[in-house]
């Protein structure tokens, strides 16, 4: 047997294992696996910070699920599964897997919970959120990426996430009040809407800081009582809230 013979006997084997046996025919399904093995083990690596080892496995179910390539421009549909941001025009980014996958982590998830998003941008966070909870409301400031998303989600099927084209700094008071607030942009603040309009025993997951600097993930609690809690995760960097507020 030739020696370039066995190499790609070799290759048969790897594509023939179990993991892209059931891809079926997604050709993206073990490039998106991939993915969440690498989030897995940017979770190890941070674990000091984040105080855990291991992200929920239902949230990496999640991230498993969505299909990322669909989220970002077509010509960049090949890198969609590069655990890193990616532009999504407007000089806007799509937030790397591993941020996307720890803020949903800290936000706690359950089945029936009404989320609330500042920052639709590709509307990957609010897809990783739909999976995981009943109704996701989506405010993004840049009119023509509100229009995509809202095209695109209605394309991929989720219909539990409502997008509005404006500024989520005042929240959405009509659906209001949330279990799970995500801001995906830097804020100079805590939005004073935001905490108003978080329910008592609700989670509100906020980068705040300089924009254009490092900002710290926030992780912000109201208890039962009102009262409300912060503690920062991890330093990040996101693009800056804008919008005349
Ligand atoms: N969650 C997005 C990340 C988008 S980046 C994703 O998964 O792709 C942050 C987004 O926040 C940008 O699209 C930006 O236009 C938007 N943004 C910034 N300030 C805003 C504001 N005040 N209200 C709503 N959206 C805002």
């Amino acid at each position: 047997m030739r020696p370039t013979t066995v190499g790609l006997v070799g290759l048969l084997l790897f594509t023939a294992c179990p993991a892209a046996a059931e891809a079926t025919d997604d050709p993206y399904a073990e490039a998106r696996a991939a993915m969440v093995r690498e989030v897995a083990l940017d979770a190890e690596r941070t674990a000091e910070w984040i105080g855990k080892e291991k992200l929920s496995p239902r949230v990496m179910e999640a991230m498993g699920r969505v299909p990322r390539h669909l989220f970002v421009p077509p010509e960049l549909q090949d890198f969609g599964y590069l655990n890193r941001p990616l532009p999504i025009g407007y000089g806007q980014t799509i937030s790397q897997p591993y941020i996307v996958a720890l803020m949903t982590d800290l936000l706690a998830p359950e089945p029936d919970d009404v989320a609330f998003e500042l920052g639709t941008g590709s509307s990957y966070q609010a897809a990783v959120l739909a999976e995981l909870v009943a109704e996701v409301y989506t405010v993004e400031i840049v009119q023509p990426l509100a229009a995509s998303a809202t095209d695109r989600l209605d394309a991929l099927g989720f219909d539990n996430v409502t997008v509005r084209a404006g500024d989520g700094y005042f929240g959405w008071p009509e659906h209001a009040p949330f279990d799970i607030i995500v801001v995906t942009a830097a804020a100079s603040h805590v939005p004073p809407p935001l905490i108003a309009q978080l329910k008592p025993g609700g989670r509100m997951v906020i980068p705040v800081g300089s924009p254009f600097l490092t900002q710290q993930l926030l992780l912000i609690e109201k208890r039962k009582d009102g009262t409300v809690t912060s503690r920062q995760v991890l330093p990040v960097i996101f693009v800056p809230l804008t919008g005349g507020h």
